[in-house]
C-alpha cells in the first residue's frame, strides 16, 4: 500500500500553471518544520469544464516537483470518481477518491441490513470510545438504519476499489472514499458503522470524507456553528481510532476535508482537535487557486485587470448555466453581484479588495467570489488568450497563489504557534 502521510492538503490547479507555486507554499512551511504533502486533485467535472485530461496534471505536477526539487512525496488524486467515470484517470492517478454519495439511500434487501446488524452485534450497547466523553448509544434497530441506508454505498466503494485494483495491477495507490456530497451530515455513530461496513469490503481505506454538520460551501467561510463542527470533528476522530483498531482498517486513516478551502472559522478547532489526538487531516481545496489566478491577474493592473474584467462580463449573462454543476455547494445572492459595467469601472485595488477574502475589507464581496468561483469555464473557452496572461504575470499571480495556500491555509491549520 502506498502510505499517505499524516497531514496532507488537497490542490487544484485548474490551468495546470501553478503547481510551483503550490510547492513554494509546503516547501516554506516544511521549512518551518511541518511536512504537509500536496495532493493535486482535479474531478472529472473540472476535467470536463475546463476541456483537459487527467494526464496533463501529471505531467504539470511532476514537471513542478522537479523544478522546485520538492522531495517529500506528492499524489494525483481522481477526485469524486465513479465506475463511469474513472477510466482516463487510471493510468495517471495514484489517489482515487471514490465518490458513493450519489448511491446513499439507495435500497438494499431487508435480509442484507439484518445480516449486516447480526455480523457487528458487538457494537451495540454502550460502546466506550477513547477520546469520547460519552459512551456511544447503539441498538439493533440502528445497526439496521444505518446499513439500510449506507449498504448499497459501502458495496458500490467496494466495486469501484475493486475495479481500479485490477486495472491498476501491482501499481499502488491511495483510496479515499467520500460522501460529503449528500443533503444530511452522518454522525459519528453512522461513521463507525459505515467504517465495519468499508472494512468489510476490504478497502485499504487511508481517508474518508463524511459530510459534516453545517455548510461547506466554494470558496466561503463555514456556513453553521463552528462548536457544533468542532464537537463533531473531534468524535470523528475518535471514531476512527478505535475503528482502526476493531476492524482491522489501516493506522494511517484520517478524516478528509471537503471544499477544505476558506473555512477560517473551523481552522482553530481543526488544529486543536489534530494536536489534542495526535491526529492527521487530509484538506481539500480546489477552486481557490484559480481563484487567485483572476486577483492576480487583477493586481497586476492593465491587461490583466481587463482580462478579469472581460471574464466576469462573459459570465454574467450565463449565471445560470455556470451555477447548475455546483448548485448543492453555492449560496450566491445574485442581487449582490455588481453589473459588468461597474466592474469595468474598477480600479485594481478595488477588483482585488471585492475578490480576495479577507472578510475583514469593506469592499470584500463574498457573492461576487463565489461566482467567479464558478466561472472558471469562461477562462478555459478564451484559451491562449488567458493561458498567455497567466504567463505574463506568473510572478505576480504565484505570489497570491503561494501567499493564500500558507498564510490563509497550512500555517494556521498546521504551525504549532
Ligand atoms: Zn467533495
Amino acid at each position: 500500500m502506498l502510505k499517505l502521510a499524516h497531514y496532507s492538503i488537497g490542490v487544484g490547479d485548474r490551468f495546470g500553471h501553478q503547481a510551483r507555486a503550490q510547492i513554494r507554499a509546503v516547501q516554506a512551511l516544511k521549512n518551518q518544520g511541518v511536512t504537509v504533502v500536496p495532493v493535486w486533485n482535479k474531478s472529472f467535472r473540472e476535467h470536463s469544464l475546463i476541456g483537459t485530461h487527467p494526464a496533463d496534471t501529471r505531467r504539470a505536477a511532476d514537471a513542478a516537483v522537479a523544478e522546485e526539487k520538492w522531495t517529500s512525496g506528492y499524489f494525483l488524486d481522481a477526485d469524486h470518481i465513479s465506475l463511469k467515470n474513472v477510466e482516463s484517470f487510471l493510468p495517471t492517478s495514484d489517489f482515487f477518491t471514490l465518490d458513493v454519495a450519489d448511491f446513499i439511500g439507495k435500497p438494499v434487501e431487508t435480509a442484507d441490513s439484518e445480516a449486516f446488524a447480526d455480523r457487528h452485534a458487538g457494537l451495540t450497547g454502550r460502546l466506550s470510545v477513547p477520546g469520547i466523553a460519552q459512551p456511544l448509544e447503539i441498538d439493533r434497530a440502528t445497526l439496521i438504519k444505518v446499513a439500510s441506508r449506507y449498504l448499497a454505498a459501502i458495496r458500490a466503494a467496494g466495486n469501484l476499489y475493486r475495479h481500479i485494483a485490477a486495472a491498476k495491477k501491482t501499481a499502488p495507490f491511495v483510496t479515499e472514499v467520500s460522501m460529503d456530497e449528500t443533503a444530511a451530515p452522518q454522525t459519528p455513530v453512522e461513521l463507525l458503522i459505515i467504517l465495519a461496513g468499508l472494512a468489510e469490503e476490504n478497502i485499504p481505506l487511508q481517508t474518508l470524507a463524511p459530510k459534516f454538520t453545517g455548510e461547506f460551501h466554494k470558496g466561503i467561510d463555514y456556513i453553521g456553528d463552528p462548536a457544533a463542527f468542532a464537537r463533531e470533528f473531534d468524535e470523528d476522530i475518535g471514531v476512527i481510532r478505535y475503528a482502526v483498531g476493531r476492524f482491522n482498517l489501516p493506522g494511517n486513516l484520517k478524516l478528509s476535508v471537503h471544499s477544505g478551502s476558506d473555512k477560517f472559522s473551523l481552522y482553530p478547532h481543526i488544529a486543536a482537535s489534530l494536536r489534542r489526538h495526535g491526529a492527521g487531516v487530509h484538506l481539500k481545496t480546489a477552486g481557490t487557486t484559480w481563484l487567485e489566478e483572476v486577483i492576480g491577474l487583477a493586481a497586476a493592473d492593465g491587461e490583466g485587470l481587463a482580462l478579469a474584467k472581460r471574464i466576469y462580463r462573459l459570465a454574467q449573462p450565463q449565471f445560470d448555466a455556470l451555477c447548475v454543476p455546483y448548485a448543492t455547494v453555492i449560496s450566491i445572492n445574485r442581487a449582490n453581484l455588481p453589473s459588468a459595467d461597474t466592474v469595468d469601472a474598477w480600479s485594481s485595488g478595488q477588483f482585488v479588495g471585492a475578490l480576495e477574502h479577507n472578510p475583514a475589507c469593506p469592499a470584500f464581496n463574498s457573492d461576487f467570489r463565489q461566482f467567479i468561483h464558478i466561472s472558471f469555464r469562461l477562462a478555459a473557452e478564451l484559451g491562449a488568450v488567458y493561458t498567455d496572461a497567466l504567463k505574463a504575470h506568473a510572478a505576480i499571480i504565484g505570489e497570491h497563489v503561494t501567499g493564500n495556500l500558507l498564510e490563509r491555509h497550512l500555517k494556521p491549520l498546521f504551525l504549532d504557534r
